[in-house]
């Protein structure tokens, strides 16, 4: 079986984390049977420097015709790197937006897992920390607030700024049906989070989630509002498997959600539509102040491409073989700088790379 991805490098630490990440799928493809076949696309200031864009429409056009992206990040040293000189939408960012609109990328994945052996980093008692959590948060990545109409007026002397909060019952229903396939996969829960006590849009979204999940009988569903679903992550974050949410809700909860976990190096991402396709990525940046050092973590992109693995590609276990050897690692103490803890072992980006690729099994 042949995997076709795109790979996107980037900027910063995106290539040095981007080529870990493909010698532990290799790995993977070789223990269980599968080739995968890479093209490299330029984004960001990497192809501002070549194309004077952030991203072309042939770069677009190879994204497409593969069955999954995995992304490395874009941007630079805002203050400093002359990208940022650009107009807004000549900057590397916007190479970002433009991709996710071209691939209609409108669910977001951002799990949040502790590790027990990066407990002591997690912010939360031990009391909670000590239950462990791994958690699912699927936000709507196209509609709502952020996309709705907006203006600012004057009335009368007086300033007033007007956003719209829109959401239709199809961009609900294709969220929905995302998170509980999801759910499927992991432990069978979804927690659909909304605001339904006071906004429409969020008793909308209360109903239609409810019509979805007569679909998916062994899933169980409960409805959380938003302001408890915020206190309950840092109270006891281990009752949480998939949380359902709209855009801004899911914009707030998944940074708090990775927060508690303590360790942006270890944050994993995904996009997709409503077909297979998805673009992967860590969710942190570029990091132009490690760039080039050879001490990046390159762990959130090797999650990633496991995520890529399960969700784009149906390949469950040679995602679970890439779960399992992050785990056995961190266990036998090896730590790039950023999660280094005393008595452990401090290793850099391709040597983490290459301990996970030979723990594959
Ligand atoms: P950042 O996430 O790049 O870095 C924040 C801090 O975390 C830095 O000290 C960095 O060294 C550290 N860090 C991040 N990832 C790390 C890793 N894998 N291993 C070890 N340490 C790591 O955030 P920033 O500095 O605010 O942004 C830098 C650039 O990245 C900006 O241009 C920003 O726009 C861009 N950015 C891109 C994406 C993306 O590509 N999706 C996301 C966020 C930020």
């Amino acid at each position: 079986m042949e995997l076709k991805i795109t790979c996107i490098p980037g900027d910063g630490i995106g290539p040095e984390i981007v080529a870990q990440a493909k010698k532990v799928v290799d790995k993977a493809g070789e223990v269980y049977g599968f080739t995968p076949i890479y093209t490299d696309i330029l984004m960001g200031g990497a192809s501002i420097d070549v194309h004077g864009v952030p991203l072309t429409d042939e770069a677009i056009a190879t994204a497409k015709s593969a069955d999954a992206v995995l992304m490395g990040s874009i941007g630079g040293d805002t203050t400093k790197s002359p990208w940022y000189k650009l107009p807004p939408n000549l900057r590397p960012e916007a190479g970002l937006l433009k991709i996710r609109k071209a691939l209609n990328l409108f669910a977001n994945l951002r799990p949040a897992l502790l590790y027990k052996e990066l407990a002591g980093a997690c912010p939360l008692k031990e009391e909670i920390s000590s239950k462990g959590f791994d958690i699912m948060i699927m936000r709507e990545l196209t509609g709502g607030l952020y996309f709705g109409d907006r203006k600012t007026v004057e009335e009368n002397g007086v300033r007033k700024a007007i956003d719209t909060l829109t959401y239709d019952e199809n961009e609900i229903r294709r969220i929905a049906i995302k998170g509980f396939d999801i759910a499927r996969k992991r432990k069978q829960k979804v927690t659909s989070v909304d605001k339904a006590n006071v906004l429409d849009s969020s008793r909308l979204w209360r109903s239609v989630v409810e019509e979805v999940a007569k679909d998916y009988p062994d899933v169980i569903l409960e409805h959380m509002l938003v302001d408890n679903c915020a206190m309950q992550l840092v109270k006891d974050p281990a009752q949480f498997d998939v949380i359902l949410t709209e855009n801004m809700f899911g914009d707030i909860l998944s940074d708090e959600a990775s927060m508690v976990t303590g360790s942006i190096g270890m944050l994993a991402s995904a996009s997709l539509n409503d077909t297979k396709f998805g673009l992967y990525e860590p969710s942190h940046g570029s990091a132009p102040d490690i760039a080039g050092l050879d001490v990046a973590n390159p762990i959130a992109t090797i999650l990633s491409a496991a995520m890529m693995l399960r969700y784009s590609f149906d390949l469950d276990d040679a995602a679970d073989a890439i779960e399992a050897a992050v785990q056995q690692v961190l266990q036998e103490g090896y730590r790039t700088g950023d999660i280094y803890s005393e008595n452990c072992k401090k290793v850099g980006c391709k040597e983490m790379g290459e301990l996970i690729a030979s723990r594959v099994k």
